[in-house]
């Protein structure tokens, strides 16, 4: 006999795929599940949002080039990315939002900000119209 996913209950009647018990059942489980991706959005979002702030610093202050250590006692998330290009000749090139670096295993280097990203964005909704 199958089983409610939500609380568990065996389920008596209806088809045999049938997944809930009951409405209610339903409606908790599929709110659950979308209060925990909100909840996996957010925490992400707020990952690039940190990472944001310390490489717009860095890139404010003319830093080009600092230790991963250093940048994660920040609060700094290497796997918290908005875009990668892998390089075979220089290190793999990331993304966080219109700030470029390179990342090895210890250090982040040529931080840079994408100028002209208003007129970047401009061609890119072209595109997609
Ligand atoms: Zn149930």
């Amino acid at each position: 006999m199958p089983v409610c996913l939500e609380c568990g209950d065996r389920i008596r009647y209806g088809r045999a795929d049938k997944k809930f018990c009951c409405d209610e059942c339903k409606v908790r489980h599929y709110n659950n599940l979308a209060k925990v991706s909100r909840a996996y959005r957010r925490k992400i979002m707020n990952r690039l949002s940190r990472n944001y702030q310390i490489l717009e610093q860095l890139v404010k202050a003319g830093e080009s080039s600092v230790e991963l250590t250093d940048l994660m006692s920040f609060g700094f998330s290497p796997d918290a990315v908005t875009g990668f290009h892998k390089n075979r000749f220089k290190s793999d090139e990331y993304w966080c939002f219109d700030i470029k670096y390179r990342m090895t295993d210890s250090r982040i280097y040529s931080i840079s900000k994408l100028q002209n990203v208003s007129l970047n964005l401009q061609v890119d909704m072209e595109k997609s119209i």
